[in-house]
């Protein structure tokens, strides 16, 4: 019997992490929800449409519907991949500077609207991990697993740190962390769909575990 699982929480809490190691054990589909509001809101720098001064929230509306987005198994990464208009945007999306925008795109109603659509659409036939931020409230209410993820801003911001140092991005500890804050001021102020953790979700607080100590929990939870 497949379900639905629902995974919330702040920037950078892991919930990718955990999102991508359930839906390999249990064969099931993932999708990054925040890829596709990353997406989004490269399309948006694309045509010129945001910037640090301006945000024409109209000309985005309006173009819209010329916004297709889709994910490809990718078999050597072992996850989908998100696509911009056929295009594989994967890399593009996780700057530190799409980042910066993104918050204000996801607060667009319009945006939200057809992005929920499309997601409640890839999960219809259940036997699907979502990560979000509003997997749990909106997405899917009736998901029969709710997973809010919880670590502080500092270990958040280390995490991403690491990952974009990684990459070979050259950014600083401060800036990541100032980002890390802001998101997670605007993502839990937002009127039409606020950050917050379903009634029935299960608050996981992964400061101090392990990956496999994190796995483990959770998997036991699925079990149960
Ligand atoms: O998960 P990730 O950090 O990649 O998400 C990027 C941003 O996309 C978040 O900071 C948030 O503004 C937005 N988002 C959202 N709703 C979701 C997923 C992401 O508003 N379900």
């Amino acid at each position: 019997q497949k379900i639905t699982i629902a995974i919330d929480g702040f920037s950078s809490t892991g919930k990718s992490t955990v999102a991508k190691q359930l839906a390999k054990h249990l064969g099931y589909i993932y999708v990054d929800t925040g890829a596709m509001y990353r997406a989004v809101t490269l399309f948006t720098m694309q045509n010129g449409f945001i910037d640090k001064e301006h945000f024409n929230i109209n000309a985005l509306v309006e173009k819209l519907r010329n916004i297709t987005i889709s994910f490809k198994f990718n078999k050597d990464l072992g996850f989908a991949e998100v696509y911009l208009n056929g295009v594989n945007v994967e890399k593009e999306i996780r700057t530190l500077e799409v980042s910066s925008f993104v918050s204000k795109v996801a607060a667009i109603p319009e945006v939200r609207y057809q992005l929920v659509k499309q997601q409640q659409q890839m999960g219809k036939d259940k036997g699907v991990v979502m990560d979000g931020r509003d997997i749990g409230t909106v997405v899917f209410p009736y998901a029969e697993l709710k997973l809010f993820m919880i670590a502080s801003a500092e270990k958040r911001a280390t995490r991403r740190f690491n990952e974009l140092i990684e990459r070979g991005d050259n950014v600083k500890y401060e800036d990541v962390l100032r980002n890390v804050q802001e998101r997670d001021y605007i993502d839990s102020n937002r009127e039409d769909s606020p950050l917050r953790k379903a009634e029935d979700a299960i608050e996981i607080d992964n400061s101090d575990l392990s990956l496999e100590e994190q796995f483990n929990k959770v998997l036991h939870l699925v079990e149960k």
